[in-house]
C-alpha cells in the first residue's frame, strides 16, 4: 500500500489493518499459544501449509498477527520479502549463520565485529567445525585475499559499534557474488532509514532493534530481513531453532519504530552540536564518528549512507589518564552510565572492542557517546562541569 511512498509516510501507515485491530490505529499484542481450528479438514489444510511457509499461522511459535504487522514494515524499509524476529539483538546476529555454514566451511567475519557475535563465531562456530578468520574492516575489494575455496559466508558491521570503521559493502558484496559466498550485514548503527544493504545485494540485514528502532530503552529484540534466496533458508533455520518474541515486545519495537524519523534526525542533530564542542576541548584527540569530514570513513560514507546515527567515539590525547577518564564517567549528571544505545536518553560509557590491525588505538583513551533527546546546551553544559572538575584536580597536583 506505501511501497512508492516517503519513508515517514511508510513509518506511519505500514503494518497496521483496522479490521486485524478491530477499528483501533494499532495492532495490539497479540498473546497466544493454541489457534483453534474450525475443523479437522481446515486443521489439516492450515498444518500443510504452515509445513511449506512457517508464518502460515497454526501455532503460537510462528508468530502471529502482531508478528506480521511488524515485519510487514521491516521488509517495506529494507525491500526484503521475509523477515523474522529474536528475542534479543545478538539471537539475531547469530541465529542466521546456521542458515549457511557447516561442518568444514569457512567465513568471513570483520574485525569490528560487535562483541559478543565474535564470541559466538570463536567459540561456537569452530566447535562445530566451522573455520572462521576476521579480516580488517576497511579491506574493501581486497577482501579477495582472504577467499578460501571453502569460503561460504561474509558477515560486516558498517559501522564498527565501539570503533566506527566503516567498510565498503559495495566492493566487498561484489567479490562475494563473485564466488558465490552469503553476505550478511548488522546494520544497527544505520538503522533502516540510513542504509539498505539488500538493495546493493547483500542477502540479510539484521538490526537490534533493542536500540534505535525501538528507541525507548525498553526490551531488547532484533530482526533479520532477507532477500528471496536467504529468506527460505533463515526462516526455517529459525523456526527449527524455536526462535519466538512475544508479542507485547513486538507491539512495543513497532510502537517505537513510528516515531523513528523524528528521534534519529534530532538526535543526530544534538550530537553534531555536542562533537563541535568536543572538538575544541584541549584534552580531545579526535573524534570516530563516519559523518564528520575528517573522519578515515567519511567518502564511503557520504557515498553508501543517507545519514548518521548520534553514537560516536571520542579518544583524549595522553593529558588524560585513566584516572581520569573514570573521573569523567563518575562526574557527569546527565549522561548515564550503561551498555546499550539508541534510546531517548543520553549515555557515556568506555570503549571496548577493536579497532583494524592498521589502527593502533588505543581503547583505553576512548569513550562512546549516545546522545539523546536532551537539549545539546545541557548535555555540553554537563560534560563542561565534568572536565572542569578534571581540570581543577590537575591544578592542584
Ligand atoms: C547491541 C547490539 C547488538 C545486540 O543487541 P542486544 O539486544 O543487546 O543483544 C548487536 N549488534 C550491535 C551492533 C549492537 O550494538
Amino acid at each position: 500500500m506505501t511501497k512508492d511512498k516517503a519513508l515517514s509516510t511508510k513509518l506511519v501507515h505500514t503494518g497496521r489493518n483496522t479490521e486485524v485491530s478491530k477499528g483501533f490505529v494499532n495492532i495490539p499484542p497479540f498473546n497466544g499459544s493454541t489457534v483453534l481450528f474450525k475443523n479437522i479438514s481446515h486443521m489439516k489444510e492450515v498444518v500443510e501449509a504452515s509445513m511449506k511457509n512457517p508464518s502460515v499461522l497454526s501455532y503460537g511459535t510462528h508468530g502471529g498477527p502482531t508478528h506480521d504487522a511488524f515485519y510487514e514494515l521491516m521488509n517495506e524499509l529494507e525491500g526484503g520479502v521475509g523477515t523474522w524476529g529474536y528475542a534479543t539483538g545478538l539471537a539475531g546476529c547469530v541465529i542466521p549463520f546456521f542458515a549457511f555454514v557447516k561442518a568444514g566451511d569457512h567465513i568471513l567475519v570483520t574485525d569490528s565485529v560487535y562483541g559478543p557475535t565474535r564470541d559466538f563465531c570463536e567459540n561456537i562456530l569452530t566447535k562445530l567445525g566451522v573455520e572462521v578468520s576476521f579480516y580488517p574492516p576497511t579491506i574493501g575489494k581486497n577482501i579477495k585475499g582472504y577467499v578460501r575455496e571453502n569460503t561460504v559466508l561474509i558477515f560486516m558491521e558498517s559501522p564498527g559499534s565501539h570503533s566506527f570503521e566503516m567498510q565498503d559493502v559495495p566492493a566487498i558484496v561484489s567479490v562475494a557474488k563473485e564466488h558465490g559466498i552469503w553476505t550478511m550485514i548488522d546494520n544497527t548503527w544505520a538503522t533502516p532509514m540510513y542504509f539498505n544493504p539488500l538493495k546493493i545485494g547483500v542477502d540479510v540485514v539484521i538490526h537490534a532493534t533493542t536500540k534505535y528502532i525501538a528507541g525507548h530503552s525498553d526490551l531488547v529484540m532484533s530482526t533479520a530481513t532477507c532477500n528471496k534466496k536467504a529468506w527460505p533458508l533463515v526462516q526455517l533455520v529459525s523456526y527449527t531453532m524455536g526462535q519466538m518474541v512475544p508479542a507485547n515486545i513486538v507491539y512495543l519495537a513497532h510502537r517505537g519504530i513510528r516515531s523513528l524519523k523524528v528521534r534519529m534526525e534530532q538526535q543526530t542533530k544534538s550530537a553534531t552540536k555536542v562533537i563541535e564542542w568536543l572538538e575544541k576541548q584541549p584534552e580531545v584527540k579526535r573524534i570516530l564518528w563516519p559523518a564528520h569530514p575528517k573522519d578515515p570513513g567519511y567518502e564511503i560514507w557520504k557515498r553508501d549512507f543517507k545519514g548518521a546515527a548520534a553514537l560516536f567515539g571520542v579518544e583524549f590525547n595522553d593529558s588524560m589518564t585513566d584516572g581520569d577518564i573514570d573521573l569523567l564517567l563518575d562526574s557527569v549528571k546527565l549522561f548515564g552510565l550503561g551498555f546499550s544505545w539508541g534510546g531517548y536518553e543520553s549515555l557515556l560509557i568506555r570503549s571496548y572492542g577493536k579497532r583494524s590491525e592498521e589502527d593502533k588505538t588505543n581503547f583505553g583513551k576512548m569513550v562512546r557517546l549516545s546522545v539523546g533527546l536532551e537539549e545539546p546546551e545541557d548535555l555540553i553544559e554537563d560534560l563542561q562541569q565534568a572536565l572542569n572538575k578534571i581540570r581543577e584536580l590537575k591544578k592542584k597536583d
